[in-house]
C-alpha cells in the first residue's frame, strides 16, 4: 500500500480584484487542513493552483498568459499538476477549456471552488489524507480583511458578464458575516472591508428586500475600529443606509460607488436603474450627509453612443461632485453582454484620448482635495515601509499616506499625523 506523504507543497497564484482573494484565502485555509502546504512561487512546488479573473479582454489575456507560463513549467518538469479555477472556467466551459490547454490537471468553476481540497487530494495522494489541524493563513495583511458578503449578482448591467459568470445574487447569512469578522479581528483586523459584487443588494434574497442597514448595525457592535464599505449601487443607496453610515461610529465616511457614467442616455443602455440627475442629487445628499465623506468612484469610457460632449458632462459631474479616488476603464466589448450589440462603437484610439482627458482632469480636483487636507490632523492605520492610510484611503486601489520618520512605528497600529502636503496620488504626512 502506498504510504501518504506528510504534506505536498503547492503555490497559488490569486489573479483580479480582491473578492477572487477572498475566496482564494478560504481555499489555502482548505488545503492547510488537508495536507498541503502554501509556498511561494518557484519553492519546491509541486502543484500550482491558479486562481482566474475573466470578466473583460484584458482580464481573459492576463489569465491565459499565466495558464500558458504554468504549462511551460510543468512542461520543463518543475510543475506535476495544474489547477485553474474561478471566474475563467466559469465564463468559458470546462468542456472546451479541457480541449484548449490538456495539460490542464483540474478545472473548478466558481462554483465548484469548495470541493477543491477534496478532489485535489485524489489527484494528489494515493490514500486519504487524514484532516490536520493547520494555521489560518491570510493572503492580506494581519491589520485588516475583506468580509465577502454575497455571492452573485442580479443587476444584469449590460456591458458585465459577471452575473454569467458568478452565477444569482447570494447572501451569506448575518450570523456567518459577524462569526468570519470576529474571526477576522481574532488575527488582528482592525479595518473590515465589505465586498461583494453590489454590497446594497445585501439581504434581498434573506428578507426580501435589500437589507444592508441591518447588517451595518450588527457589525458596527464589534469592537472593530474600521468598516469600509465597497461595491455600492447608487440606486439602492437610501435615506436608511445613510443614517446607518452616520450613527455607527466604525463606519468610515468612505463610499466606493461605481457610478460608470452620468449621462442619462448611456446609463439607461447600460441598465443601471437611473438617471444621471439621480445620481447628482445622491452625492449632494450624502456629501450633506455625511461630513468629510471620501467618495471613490469607476468609470467606463467609450460605452457604445458616447459622444465627447457626454464627456464634457461627466467631467462637470467630476468637478461638482469631487471624488476623492476614480478608476476610469475603457469599454470591453465582450460577446455574451446586451451592451455587445450596440451601435455607434467608438473606437480604441477615442476611447485611450478619453481615459486621458477625464484622467487628467480627476488629477486636478484631486489636488484641489489635497491642499484642502493640508494641516488636518488625521488617523493613520500604519502599513510598513513609510506608508500609511487614513479612512479615506481603501488598500490597493487609493492613494496612500507617506510617512516622513519611520522610527517607532508599527505595523497596523493606529498614529496621529498631519497632512504636509501630496505627491501625485498619495499625501506626505507627518508623526504628530
Ligand atoms: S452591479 Fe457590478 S457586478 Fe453586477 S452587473 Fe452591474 S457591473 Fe456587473
Amino acid at each position: 500500500m502506498t504510504t501518504v506523504k506528510d504534506h505536498v507543497a503547492y503555490s497559488l497564484v490569486s489573479l483580479g480584484c480582491a473578492r477572487t482573494l477572498v475566496d482564494s484565502e478560504k481555499m489555502v485555509d482548505a488545503l492547510g487542513h488537508g495536507g498541503f502546504r502554501l509556498v511561494e512561487e518557484g519553492s519546491g512546488e509541486s502543484v500550482t493552483i491558479l486562481n482566474t479573473c475573466s470578466f473583460i479582454a484584458s482580464a481573459v489575456e492576463e489569465t491565459e498568459n499565466n495558464i500558458q507560463h504554468l504549462i511551460k513549467r510543468k512542461k520543463e518538469g518543475v510543475l506535476k499538476h495544474l489547477v485553474v479555477v474561478g471566474c475563467y472556467p466559469s465564463r468559458f466551459g470546462k468542456d472546451s477549456l479541457e480541449k484548449q490547454f490538456p495539460e490542464v490537471d483540474l478545472w473548478l468553476t466558481t462554483k465548484e471552488e469548495s470541493t477543491l481540497q477534496a478532489t485535489l487530494s485524489k489527484l494528489v495522494f494515493a490514500t486519504k489524507y487524514q484532516p490536520k489541524p493547520h494555521p489560518y493563513i491570510k493572503l492580506t495583511p494581519s491589520h485588516y480583511s475583506y468580509l465577502k458578503i454575497s455571492e452573485g449578482c442580479d443587476n444584469w448591467c449590460s456591458f458585465c458578464t459577471i452575473p454569467k459568470i458568478r452565477g444569482q445574487h447570494r447572501s451569506k447569512p448575518i450570523a456567518k458575516i459577524v462569526e468570519e469578522a470576529t474571526r477576522q479581528m481574532t488575527f488582528g483586523a482592525k479595518e473590515l472591508i465589505l465586498i461583494a459584487e453590489d454590497t446594497t443588494a445585501w439581504g434581498e434574497d434573506l428578507f426580501g428586500k435589500p437589507s444592508l442597514p441591518l447588517l451595518l448595525k450588527e457589525l458596527g457592535k464589534l469592537p472593530v475600529p474600521w468598516i469600509r464599505l465597497m461595491y455600492v449601487f447608487p440606486p439602492r443607496v437610501d435615506a436608511s443606509f445613510i443614517q446607518v453610515m452616520k450613527d455607527t461610529k466604525a463606519i468610515c465616511a468612505y463610499l466606493d460607488m461605481p457610478v460608470q457614467h452620468v449621462n442619462t442616455t448611456l446609463l439607461k443602455n447600460m441598465n443601471r436603474g437611473h438617471t444621471g440627475e439621480y445620481l447628482k442629487d445622491l452625492v449632494k445628499r450624502l456629501k450633506q450627509e455625511v461630513p468629510n465623506l471620501a467618495l471613490r468612484t469607476s468609470l467606463i469610457l467609450g460605452f457604445p453612443g458616447e459622444t465627447e460632449s457626454d464627456v464634457d458632462e461627466l467631467i462637470a459631474f467630476l468637478t461638482e461632485a469631487e471624488f476623492a479616488h476614480v478608476g476610469c476603464f475603457a469599454y470591453s466589448w465582450e460577446k455574451e453582454t446586451r451592451s455587445a450589440r450596440l451601435p455607434n462603437r467608438v473606437d480604441d484610439k477615442t476611447i485611450q484620448a478619453r481615459i486621458k482627458r477625464v484622467m487628467e482632469a480627476q488629477f486636478g480636483i484631486q489636488q484641489k482635495i489635497h491642499e484642502r487636507l493640508e494641516g488636518t490632523t488625521q488617523t493613520m492605520l500604519y502599513e510598513g515601509n513609510g506608508t500609511g492610510r487614513s479612512f479615506h484611503q481603501a488598500p490597493d486601489v487609493d492613494g496612500k499616506l507617506l510617512v516622513d520618520n519611520t522610527v517607532g512605528l508599527t505595523a497596523g497600529e493606529f498614529y496621529s499625523v498631519r497632512i504636509d502636503g501630496s505627491q501625485g496620488y498619495d499625501l506626505k504626512v507627518s508623526l504628530i
